[in-house]
């Protein structure tokens, strides 16, 4: 297995990888699938290092990038790549920015709570997030033949409005970006979230067949999919007692929370 000063790279099975930056606050994951003919690479982390470095060592197939959503924390090795692939409604912060959230808001966030030597050329004083046009749209029921595994592509705002979860039909890993993940809660309070669009995602990810495994973008690697009934009890919940909108604060669930 790879060793590597910043990224922790972990087999999920040999043509599945994630890359976690486990030295940060964050526990980000992006995930590298690689198939007969090409490889998909779900975000590409933080930024602070360069996580070329490690899908390099991987695979010699020309890389995709699917964007789960524009947060930093998300798109940070996006300029190593040539072909970076967004919905169409999280392209325009792609392109120029996320308005309304100050770029020291996001060094601060980038800077802090480091627990491990960051590389020599990470300067958190003059962290820009990645800016640049994207090779293509993608949405919802787009496929992703990579010859011998297929991607299904599901639109999952609420989060950020063109937030997507990934399938892997073949193998049944759902790639769930930050709609859904452990430990800490998954948040749609700020102005550019949407709690009614959340929920619906979440419902929407709970109905789906033969998943496997769930990959969130933070914390736990890999989730049992039992978190998926949780998921349907939750939106019920939620729903019911009117907690779906903004202000309601932290709802805490089996495996996993939600913040309005
Ligand atoms: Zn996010
Ligand atoms: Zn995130």
């Amino acid at each position: 297995m790879i060793r590597d000063s910043w990224f922790t790279i972990q087999e999920i099975d040999s043509s599945t990888f994630a890359i976690s930056e486990y030295g940060h606050w964050e526990n980000v994951h992006s995930f590298l699938l690689i198939g007969e003919e090409k490889a998909a690479l779900i975000d590409t982390g933080l930024g602070i290092d360069q996580i070329k470095r490690i899908t390099d060592q991987l695979t010699n197939l020309p890389i995709t990038v699917l964007t789960t959503h524009v947060h930093a924390d998300h798109i940070g090795g996006h300029g190593e790549f040539e072909r970076i692939y967004v919905h169409e409604k999280d392209s325009d912060w792609l392109r120029n920015g996320i308005k309304g959230l100050p770029l020291e808001q996001i060094r601060k966030d980038i800077g802090r709570d480091i627990t491990i030597p960051a590389p020599e050329t990470f300067d958190p004083t003059t962290y820009t997030p990645y800016q640049g046009e994207p090779a293509g749209l993608i949405a919802d029921g787009d496929v992703m033949d990579m010859g011998n595994r297929k991607l299904m592509i599901y639109h999952t705002p609420g989060h950020s409005p063109g937030h997507l979860c990934v399938f892997d039909e073949t193998n049944g890993y759902l790639f769930t970006g930050d709609l859904l993940y452990d430990e800490t809660p998954v948040y749609a309070f700020f102005p550019s979230a949407n709690p009614i669009d959340l929920v619906q995602s979440l419902e929407r990810i709970s109905e789906i067949k033969n998943v496997s495994m769930v990959y969130g973008s933070h914390n736990t690697l890999g989730l049992d999919p039992d978190i998926l009934k949780e998921v349907k009890l939750a939106v019920k919940f939620l729903r019911e007692n009117e907690l779906v909108r903004f202000g309601t604060g932290v709802h805490e669930f089996d495996g996993f929370s939600v913040r309005f």
